[in-house]
């Protein structure tokens, strides 16, 4: 990127009320050694800063900035920003899409399914136990994957668990014609119960909107084959917790690997921990290396300066 065109270097503001951004700065500096960058409590003449680089920015903060060109997620997600009431809607909105973030979630949930479907928590334990203890091997094309959200994650984990074996269907809001080999898609909520009954293992990747939050609800686990296994990788949001308690004590739901939560970090005390039904990690699911965070950011700036349409912009209609 010849950033020489602009007659001084780009200012971005990196906002976070749950994160110290100080992280980002070398990678910002690596993209663009000049960069004036601003975090903290004091951000410095306002009017100076071209874009916002936001994690769950504090609230009212975006709107305070008379210049701002770019609002940046630095995730897929933009839940996180969408939720401040003050949100200036009008400014150009957009998130990341990597295919190193795609290789990650590939990686996680190709492991969920596995760990589930090969019973690995057993041998983690006979294995403690010094024990030669064998489970049912079924072959993957007797299990059934079903992902929930068919975008650049979904599609993509949709791929791979097709590509090693698993029965494996799709649900989107609009159909898909480009489907990977071996993938069944479904869409709309005609589609969903024909979908949901295919899931041994259900894999939530949605993003998170007024339409999907408490998507994972008692009764959608009714709808899913008795014993079915959840793995939520969207919000925490998506999911109600207490229902899915009720199932997992009811038998309707064999156990869950949940990566994302209502309230993180996850409080000491919740019923999630120790309950050995629940695999829970912290939302690490996948990351975004943080060198695509800045140069997705300053091309993006680049574009809008330029009058161009940046990469990735969100549809705030849309929602997602
Ligand atoms: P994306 O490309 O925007 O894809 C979203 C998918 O969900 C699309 O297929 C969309 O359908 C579908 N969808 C949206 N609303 C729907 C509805 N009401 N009914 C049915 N389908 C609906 O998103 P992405 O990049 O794959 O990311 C998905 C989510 O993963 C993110 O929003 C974030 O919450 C989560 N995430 C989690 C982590 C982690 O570490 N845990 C990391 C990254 C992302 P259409 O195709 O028809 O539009």
């Amino acid at each position: 990127m010849d950033l020489r065109a602009n007659t001084r270097a780009p200012c971005v503001a990196l906002l976070s009320e749950v994160l110290d951004m100080q992280y980002l700065v070398p990678a910002f500096r690596e993209a663009c050694p000049d960069i004036d960058l601003r975090m903290g409590a004091d951000l410095g003449p306002l009017e100076d800063i071209d874009a916002a680089v936001c994690w769950f920015p504090p609230h009212g903060q975006l709107a305070q900035l008379p210049k701002l060109t770019l609002v940046q997620s630095l995730a897929a997600g933009i839940d996180h920003i969408v939720a401040d009431p003050a949100l200036p809607r009008e400014r150009p909105l957009c998130r990341i899409v990597d295919t190193g973030m795609a290789a990650g979630m590939k990686a996680y949930v190709t492991w969920a399914v596995v760990q589930q479907h090969r019973g690995m928590k057993a041998y983690v334990a006979s294995s403690a136990a010094g024990q030669w203890q064998e489970q049912d091997v079924v072959s993957p094309r007797r299990y059934r994957v079903g992902i929930a959200g068919l975008g650049t994650l979904g599609m993509a984990c949709a791929e791979t668990l097709a590509t090693i074996g698993y029965e494996v269907s799709g649900w989107s809001r609009s159909a898909k014609h480009d489907l990977p080999a071996g993938v069944t898609g479904f869409h709309g909520d005609a589609q969903l119960d024909a979908f949901l009954a295919r899931c041994d293992t259900l894999v939530c990747l949605l993003p998170l909107t007024p339409q999907t939050q408490g998507f994972l609800d008692a009764a959608l686990f009714a709808r899913l084959p008795r014993g079915a296994h959840l793995v939520n990788v969207g919000r925490g949001d998506h999911l109600v917790e207490a229902d899915l308690l009720h199932a997992l004590d009811a038998g309707q739901l064999s156990a869950a690997t949940l990566d994302a939560f209502s309230q993180e970090p996850l409080p000491p005390g919740h019923p999630f921990w120790g309950d050995d039904r629940i695999l829970v990690t912290p939302h690490i699911a996948t990351r975004t290396d943080r060198l695509v965070i800045a140069q997705q950011t300053l091309a993006n700036l680049a574009s809008l300066q330029q009058g161009q349409r940046p990469a990735n912009q969100v549809d705030l209609e849309r929602g997602y």
